[in-house]
């Protein structure tokens, strides 16, 4: 199921049972009204929503219950009734999918997020519920890439040198997408299993919001990810005539 305004991304996942979803500029609203009206949109229940308060932190969390959660970048859930929600602007969506369990998770990764270790703080979570890496499907979604990421000498050291070139002097570009899949890769995920969609946010200017590209009036991005509850509804059907 696609729109004009939002992209349906699950055909990436082998979970039949997930489903991911993400806005376009073309979706207006943003925060947790916008949240709420994509689920609604595109058949996710409104209710069941877990908001991170995102302050490219590196602190990742597993949540059980709808509802806000304060300084954190990253959800993870195993209640096929949730849905994992998130807002960017450049900044990578990285969506996890276990194969064929219900775990999954939704992490906002920037560059500082990435350099700080928010995938290593991701992984760490993972095993911390004595889950194995091995059987995660990870998408990264839209995001803003090396054509258009450039820094400074000042923070250029901070990222993987592999993936940093010089452009002129004291200018570098990075792909950060070949980096997180590099880290990814590193700590015990399958690299047969990540797929970066490689679309730049700041190029593709009628389609997506950038924050390198409009500043601080930017708008958002959301990215959604959960259980389709049409198939559970589907499965449920018969029970509900007992
Ligand atoms: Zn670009």
């Amino acid at each position: 199921m696609n729109s004009s305004q939002w992209v349906d991304l699950s055909n990436h996942f082998s979970n039949q049972n997930i489903k991911a979803i993400f806005s376009f500029k073309s979706f207006s609203t943003e925060g947790d009204l916008g949240r709420k009206s994509l689920a609604i949109a595109s058949g996710f229940n409104p209710n069941s929503l877990i908001i991170p308060k995102q302050t490219h932190s590196t602190n990742i969390k597993f949540i059980s219950g709808s509802g806000t959660v304060l300084d954190t970048d990253g959800i993870f859930s195993t209640n096929p009734e949730m849905v994992c929600s998130i807002q960017v602007a450049d900044c990578m969506p990285v969506y996890f999918s276990h194969k064929s369990e219900s775990i999954f998770g939704l992490v906002h990764v920037g560059w500082r997020g990435l350099v700080n270790g928010i995938l290593a703080q991701s992984a760490k979570r993972i095993k911390e519920k004595d889950f194995s890496l091995l059987d995660y499907d990870i998408l990264i979604g839209p995001s803003i890439q090396k054509c258009c990421f450039e820094v400074s000498d000042d923070v250029v050291d901070q990222f993987e040198s592999g993936f940093v070139e010089e452009k002129e002097a004291g200018k570098y570009q990075i792909n950060l997408q070949e980096m997180a899949i590099f880290e990814l890769k590193k700590l015990g995920f399958m690299k047969q299993n990540i797929l970066s969609l490689n679309e730049c946010t700041y190029c593709n200017y009628e389609k997506y919001h950038s924050y390198r590209r409009n500043g601080k009036k930017a708008g958002r991005m959301i990215g959604l990810l959960g259980y389709n509850l049409n198939s559970f509804s589907y499965i449920l059907t018969p029970l509900s005539k007992f």
